[in-house]
């Protein structure tokens, strides 16, 4: 009799266990990363169990976007290890909704700019690599990039087309260059102070 309450008693205190397990978890984690280096955009989902802070599943997605491609195409970034960093995730669950921020925060709007894609295209192929690859560090550099992206859509309008002769480009050039690498300097003083 005292085995079969023994028992008992642990069976429901099992049942009770999964049912906590099942009513709270498995909590999922989903979260997006931005690679420094050409600008793609990586998608992570993770499953764990509640209290624990190692999941036990991983699946994680890359995206291209329109400057990781311009990147790729005009050959300034080829075969690299992507510099993932932490761009923007949350945690949902019936503990708390909790939300977290990384750097990689600050350059998704240059990453999935048409304007600055197009940008760098027409960088390349008019003026020179070194320029365009000067524009891609400004572009992936969490400090800069805020300033780049809205240097290129804002003060300089680019077209998210591009140019496709050289004399429109020249013409833009003379119009805006100054605008955008002056309001870059302006950012770089008032905020980059250290
Ligand atoms: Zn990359």
């Amino acid at each position: 009799m005292a085995a079969a309450k023994f028992f008992r008693r642990w069976y429901v205190l099992a049942l009770l266990a999964t049912g906590i397990v099942l009513l709270i978890g498995p909590c999922r984690f989903g979260y997006y990363s931005v690679c420094s280096v050409c600008g793609k955009i990586r998608h992570t989902s993770q499953r764990k169990l509640p209290l624990l802070e190692v999941p036990y599943w991983t699946e994680n997605c890359e995206e291209e976007t329109p400057l990781s491609e311009a990147c790729r195409a005009t050959g300034l970034v080829g075969d690299h290890q992507h510099e993932w960093l932490f761009g923007h995730g949350n945690n949902g669950g019936l503990s708390g909704f909790s939300c977290a921020l990384g750097s990689g925060e600050l350059i998704t709007a240059a990453s999935q700019s048409k304007e600055a894609a197009a940008f760098i295209k027409c960088v390349v192929r008019f003026e020179s690599k070194d320029k365009a690859e000067n524009w891609r560090k400004r572009l992936l550099d969490p400090l800069l990039s805020p300033a780049a992206v809205g240097a290129i859509e804002n003060i300089g309008k680019f077209p998210a087309a591009g140019f496709d002769n050289a004399a429109e480009y020249v013409e833009w050039k003379k119009a805006h260059e100054k605008a955008v690498e002056d309001s870059i300097e302006e950012y770089r003083t008032h905020y980059l102070r250290d």
